[in-house]
């Protein structure tokens, strides 16, 4: 059943021992969401778990305490809550689905949701899954700290691409702000997540060199990047910011990446006015209108020409998001 942010609350006071569980390749939001909410709850003297199906990529380990965060193992336990956050599937968040025995209670922003949950609350005008999350602990009136606001700021901040997509709104920058006043520090936070190592820029020249551009005519070009693994090595965690290059050149409508991941290919879409997150789904993926991502178990080649395909079909429907 859908339920209110109030109702939401009032199922986290009810539970006592819960579990707190994010969607695997996780971001800023996924994990600043998490952690924040974690140190509520275990502040309130809840008995609180926090499992997640993934690796915690190197550049969230300035996130107090990313450490706590466990992988689910092939035993099966019980709670009286598993919360799901920053996930539109149960499939996002890998084992953690037949770890615990729980009611579900889903906090959200995608616009793919499927609705999954026992309990969900999906605002898809959210920025991201940590302004719910603020609002959550403003309506029960949380001591929140320097740390859980930097978490906060850490998940609202990376999913609007610092207050630069279109997902901005006046309460992202309100929001923004308040956590600011609450201890949040946005030239800390952005350094550590700017920091790569120098491994990572060394391999762009390889990574520009697979670039192509397809034109479309009216419809303008899509721009796609590929991530071999024998490119990345061991960087594989470490690619984030490399869909901005195809991105961020004049006249492409779409970009894509395409990475080689052990289960498949990894896709990374981003428009400007077309909706991607219908081509995600149709593979089996999901997330925003201007940012979405799926996995193709196809090969590489078959995998690109399938997803080319569905976007010059989608650039040549024309129908622009609102
Ligand atoms: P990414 O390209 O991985 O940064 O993802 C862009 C957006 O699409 C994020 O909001 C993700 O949560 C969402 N997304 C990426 N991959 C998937 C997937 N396999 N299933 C559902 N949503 C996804
Ligand atoms: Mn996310
Ligand atoms: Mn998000």
């Amino acid at each position: 059943m859908e339920v209110s942010i109030a109702h939401s609350a009032k199922l986290l006071n009810e539970a006592n021992n819960i579990v707190l569980t994010a969607h695997i390749h996780p971001d800023g939001d996924a994990l600043g969401s998490l952690l924040a909410l974690n140190a509520y709850l275990s502040a309130k003297g809840k008995q609180v778990r926090m499992l997640l199906d993934d690796e915690i990529p190197r550049t969230f380990k300035f996130l107090s305490d990313w450490e706590k965060i466990e992988k689910p193992d092939s035993s099966e336990s019980e709670a009286d809550l598993l919360v799901v956050l920053d996930s539109s599937d149960l499939e996002r968040i890998g084992k953690v689905r037949n770890a615990v025995k729980a009611p579900v209670l889903n906090l959200d922003h995608h616009i793919s949701n499927l609705k999954f949950a026992d309990f969900w609350y999906v605002d898809s005008q959210a920025a991201a899954t940590g302004e719910i999350i603020f609002k959550l602990l403003k309506e029960v009136d949380a001591n929140i700290t320097a740390s859980m606001a930097t978490a906060l700021f850490t998940a609202i901040a990376t999913d609007c691409g610092f207050f630069r997509f279109a997902n901005t709104s006046t309460e992202t920058l309100k929001y923004a702000s308040e956590l600011v006043s609450l201890g949040a520090k946005p030239h800390i936070i952005s350094e550590h997540l700017d920091t790569k190592p120098l491994a990572v820029i060394e391999i762009l020249p390889k990574v520009l060199e697979t670039l192509e551009i397809v034109d479309c005519g009216q419809g303008g070009q899509i721009a796609a990047l590929t991530l071999r693994q024998e490119i990345l090595a061991n960087l594989r965690e470490d690619t984030e910011g490399f869909i901005n290059y195809p991105r961020n050149i004049e006249g492409v409508e779409i970009a894509i990446m395409f990475k080689e991941a052990d289960n498949g290919i990894r896709v990374s879409l981003r428009s400007k006015t077309v909706d991607v997150s219908k081509i995600a789904l149709a593979f089996g993926g999901g997330g925003h209108a201007r940012a979405a991502g799926c996995t193709v178990t196809e090969p590489l080649n078959r995998a690109k020409r399938l997803i080319i395909e569905a976007s010059k079909k989608q650039l040549a429907k024309g129908s622009k998001i609102e």
